[in-house]
């Protein structure tokens, strides 16, 4: 058996599951068992890392835990032995974390759609809980014990809002870091690391998973936080910028945020944004986080001064691509020829992947991503969890399975296959560019 990274020797890890009322307990007498895509696996106790402060334990409504069993092998429990009914148990890892494998369990047919997390396996060494996941990204800008002075916050949020009482963008932001916890606008509040930009109130994507948006009709649940309702102005923008530059050294100003739609449907704005503020200081890393729909305007915001390009996708195969983000007057050509102008400008650019295990890393799909990273040599991957209900995304993709590397072998070969290519989680500071 591997041991776990930090060497020391572990007790067995214990199968977790929860009741209808979300309280978790240990699953005498079965081992833990988890997903990958839809399979059920089991991991090595060398996979699973103590839950990071500030991550979340979710119960999963109407889908009965998976469990490992010597004799028996993968068994769904139902009920436990006093007969109460179990839901399966999951886990939602804090930023900076890439999950390994899913929870275990089985949907029943009514079971609601789940709200838009990612969630993890679940499992219990020594009374803690662990899930499978691992570190991606060691910058500092979202761990969670950063995040927990409120009264510090309300107070440089109020400084911030009196310097700058007509900026529309500084009260969204205020809403932001206070209503939604977003740790970039709370980050600009608090004078370090990035801060968010959100510019958009509208997108030419209807992505699955929107964070800001999701049609209650059709969606059995709502986006994470209200799409931005106004068109901050290129000077509200430029203020922001230049308030956060001159202030934090190797800063971050970023557009294209969770709370808005597509930035590049305003590019010819946030080009007059990026010059007002480049007429004043080369400060800073400007970066836009986008879905790289208009290549037009990526080639503007370049000229106008963008230091970096982050793109995102759930998969670098046309199908599922288009199959999940159901775009509008795009195509994947676009996002292509976006991805070739940012590369031939020579400015920074990022892939930002959404992982679901089983999908992200079954063979077919790393054979994509090793042929399009081939094609457009881009400086980094940033890894993130997908926030979607497994089983929907799945079916609404037309998943058709193959067989799964493991996230941490397919992280493994991409190093190998592509030494020069920065695997993380954040958009890095210009000063890091070459490293
Ligand atoms: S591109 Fe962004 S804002 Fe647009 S639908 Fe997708 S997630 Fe939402």
């Amino acid at each position: 058996m591997r041991r776990p990274p930090d060497g020391k020797r572990r007790a067995n890890p214990r199968a977790a599951y929860c009741d209808t009322s979300g309280t978790v307990y240990e699953m005498p007498g079965l081992e833990p068992a988890f997903r990958v895509g839809r399979r059920f696996v089991r991991v090595e106790a060398a996979d699973l890392i103590k839950l990071p402060f500030g991550s979340e334990l979710f119960s999963m409504p109407g889908r009965t835990p998976v469990f490992h069993d010597k004799r028996n092998g993968f068994t769904p429990v139902g009920r436990d032995a006093a007969g109460v009914e179990m839901w399966a148990a999951a886990s939602f890892l804090c930023s900076g974390y890439l999950r390994t494998h899913l929870p275990a369990f089985v949907k029943s047919a009514d079971a609601p759609e789940l709200p838009l997390w990612a969630y993890a396996g679940l499992v219990l060494i020594d009374g803690e809980f662990h899930a499978p996941a691992f570190r991606v990204d060691e910058d500092p800008r979202s761990d969670p014990e950063l995040h927990l002075d409120d009264a510090a916050l309300a107070a440089h949020a109020s400084e911030v809002k009196e310097r700058y009482p007509e900026n529309r963008l500084v009260r969204q932001l205020e809403r932001c870091a206070t209503g939604y916890r977003c740790l970039c606008a709370r980050n600009f509040f608090l004078g370090r690391h990035e801060a968010p930009l959100p510019s958009s109130p509208a997108c030419n994507a209807r992505c699955l998973g929107c964070l800001s948006y999701q049609d209650a009709g059709e969606s059995g649940f709502c986006q994470s936080q209200e799409r931005l309702d106004f068109a901050p102005t290129p000077e509200e923008i430029a203020q922001v910028i230049l308030h956060h530059v001159e202030k934090v050294d190797s800063s971050v100003a970023s557009f294209g945020q969770g709370c808005e739609g597509e930035p590049l449907l305003r590019a010819p704005d946030l080009a007059r944004a990026v010059r007002l503020v480049r007429a004043k200081t080369d400060r800073g890393t400007i970066t836009m986080n986008t879905n790289g729909s208009v290549p037009g305007g990526v080639k503007a915001l370049i000229d106008a001064g963008l230091d970096s390009l982050r793109i995102s996708l759930n998969s670098p195969t046309e199908e599922y691509y288009l199959r999940y983000y159901r775009p509008r007057n795009y195509g994947f050509d676009d996002v292509k020829r976006s991805l070739a102008a940012a590369l031939e400008a020579g400015i920074f650019v990022s892939i930002n992947l959404f992982f679901l295990p089983g999908f992200t890393d079954m063979e077919t799909e790393v054979e994509s991503l090793c042929a399009f990273l081939r094609e457009f040599p881009v400086d980094m991957i940033q890894a993130r969890n997908l926030n979607m209900d497994p089983d929907l995304y799945l079916d609404k993709i037309g998943f058709r399975e193959s067989e799964p590397i493991g996230v941490r072998a397919m992280i493994g070969r991409l190093r190998e296959e592509f030494p020069a290519l920065r695997i993380g989680y954040y958009n890095p500071a210009k000063e890091t560019f070459a490293r």
